[in-house]
């Protein structure tokens, strides 16, 4: 698996680094709020871990299932899979993704929170923030790391559902995509034991 990375842009001592800083800047920042944290799934579900050990207040913690679809590495849409049915009102709902990308994954699910449940206010936290492909207008609150326009695969980060076991964040190999030539899983990389 390991082989399959042509680069690591962010090693693992920077990323906790750099998440507990986000952790404390969201303890000062949310003080005194009623805080619930959701976390998108899959993708966030490794920072999200580390994120909220790392913030020293009463929270509470939610999941939503959001998936985009498009082709492997670009989203199209977005469907909202499975998402709380607890009761949010009142509540300052801190919604947390591994990255923002298009905008339309995290537009969709402030949209929602905002028009379905009487939610005191949201807010976004991302680990990563590729603005170069934005398509939706949207700043996150709070952002890990600016990323260039690399698809990135790791911590959570997956290709294909794949790497996210990785401990850091890296760039693949791009003989790794699945290529029109190459459809299904035929780009995985099944030589390096990713199977
Ligand atoms: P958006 O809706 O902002 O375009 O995309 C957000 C979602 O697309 C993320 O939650 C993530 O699942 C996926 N995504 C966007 N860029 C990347 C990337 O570089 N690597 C991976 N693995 N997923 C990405
Ligand atoms: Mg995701």
């Amino acid at each position: 698996m390991h082989s399959d990375i042509k680069q690591v842009l962010y090693p693992e001592e920077q990323i906790r680094k750099r998440v507990r800083e986000l952790g404390q800047t969201i303890t000062q920042d949310m003080a005194g709020e009623d805080v619930v944290l959701l976390a998108l799934l899959k993708g966030s579900v490794i920072f999200f871990a580390d994120l909220i050990r790392n913030v020293a207040s009463h929270i509470r913690v939610d999941f939503a299932w959001v998936s985009s679809y498009g082709d492997g590495t670009t989203s199209r849409g977005v469907e909202l899979k499975v998402f709380p049915d607890e009761d949010l009102s009142g509540k300052t709902v801190v919604v947390v993704d591994d990255i923002l990308d298009t905008g339309r994954t995290l537009a969709a699910v402030v949209h929602k929170l905002r028009s379905e449940q009487s939610v005191k206010d949201v807010k976004t936290c991302v680990l990563l923030d590729k603005k170069a492909r934005r398509v939706v207008e949207l700043e996150a609150d709070w952002v890990g790391f600016h990323v260039e326009d690399f698809f990135v695969v790791g911590y959570g980060l997956d290709y294909a559902d794949r790497y996210r076991n990785l401990p850091y964040i890296g760039v693949l190999n791009e003989h790794c995509y699945q290529t029109e030539d190459a459809p299904g899983e035929a780009g995985i990389c099944k030589d390096h034991g990713v199977e």
